[in-house]
């Protein structure tokens, strides 16, 4: 264990089960010994990722949907509450209706198009507002992202156009709280089998394009970008902000 993470604090969103993306960098974050604390949607998730967190050894679980600012609020003046000054924070949150995911893009009607924007793209520009008077040392926000955001992926469709504002949004941000020390990072992961991946019709075509192709010929491991997102949120990526970092068995940089 290096412990890259120590005396770090980390507020981590986007845990639903063991299989999520935050879960493995909620897990790497503990081995490298940050003080965790995760939040989850609504109460059908409470009993799970309070479990997983004691299971992990992670702090509290705490209510958030990003998308109801009193929520929001609410989490944040509970960690104002509990003296929290946070150094990292870790956005993994995303959503689109699945027959958004299934046909044609211009088949994308307005609510789909707004409610995959609200959840996946504005919601980091919710989290950062909120978040960022408690890095009061200066601190990493992270999100994840894929591919599709700048490449046309088959029925990612309404999610690719979201994760292209994400990915906007990342740099925005980075120029706006660079002064105050804060970076913002997006990590851009190959796929991996989620509950939310398996909302994207034929998700398992993506599985088997990966290993065919990318130059290490396998999958990601969640464990890497978890990995990468220790860099990320560790005194080791201090000059890295505004970036996009691929984790994906180096896929995207193939033509054919
Ligand atoms: P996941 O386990 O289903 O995680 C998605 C999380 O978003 C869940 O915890 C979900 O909570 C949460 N969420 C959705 N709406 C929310 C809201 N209004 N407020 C708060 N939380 C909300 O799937 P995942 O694959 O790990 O996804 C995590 C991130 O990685 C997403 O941004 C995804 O686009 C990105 N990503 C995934 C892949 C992949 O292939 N899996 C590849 C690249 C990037 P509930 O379950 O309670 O709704």
């Amino acid at each position: 264990m290096s412990h890259l993470l120590e005396r770090k604090t980390a507020l981590i969103l986007g845990v639903a089960n063991k299989w999520s993306i935050a879960h493995a960098i909620a897990r790497a974050f503990v081995r490298e010994g940050a003080r965790v604390l995760l939040t989850y949607q609504s109460e059908r998730q409470k009993l799970t990722v309070e479990e997983l967190a004691a299971e992990m050894g992670a702090g509290k679980a705490l209510p958030c949907d990003v998308t109801r600012d009193q929520e929001v609020a609410a989490l944040i003046e509970q960690l104002n509450a509990d003296n929290t000054t946070l150094d990292a924070v870790v956005h993994s949150i995303a959503f689109a209706g699945r027959e958004d995911l299934a046909r044609p893009f211009v088949e994308t009607s307005r609510e789909g198009y707004l409610l995959a924007q609200e959840v996946s793209a504005y919601s980091l520009v919710t989290v950062a507002r909120a978040t960022a008077p408690l890095m009061r040392t200066g601190g990493a926000l992270l999100t994840l992202t894929y591919l599709g955001s700048v490449r046309v992926v088959p029925n990612y469709n309404v999610m690719g156009v979201a994760k292209a504002s994400l990915e906007a949004c990342v740099r925005y941000l980075a120029s706006d709280l660079g002064p105050l020390k804060i970076r913002v990072n997006a990590i851009s992961a190959g796929p991996i089998k989620t509950a939310s991946a398996r909302g994207v019709k034929d998700f398992s075509k993506m599985l088997e394009a990966v290993p065919a192709h990318a130059p290490l010929r396998r999958n990601t491991d969640p464990a890497e970008v978890a990995d990468t997102a220790v860099f990320l949120a560790s005194d080791l990526g201090r000059g890295v902000t505004g970036n996009v970092i691929y984790v994906d068995a180096g896929f995207q940089i193939m033509g054919l």
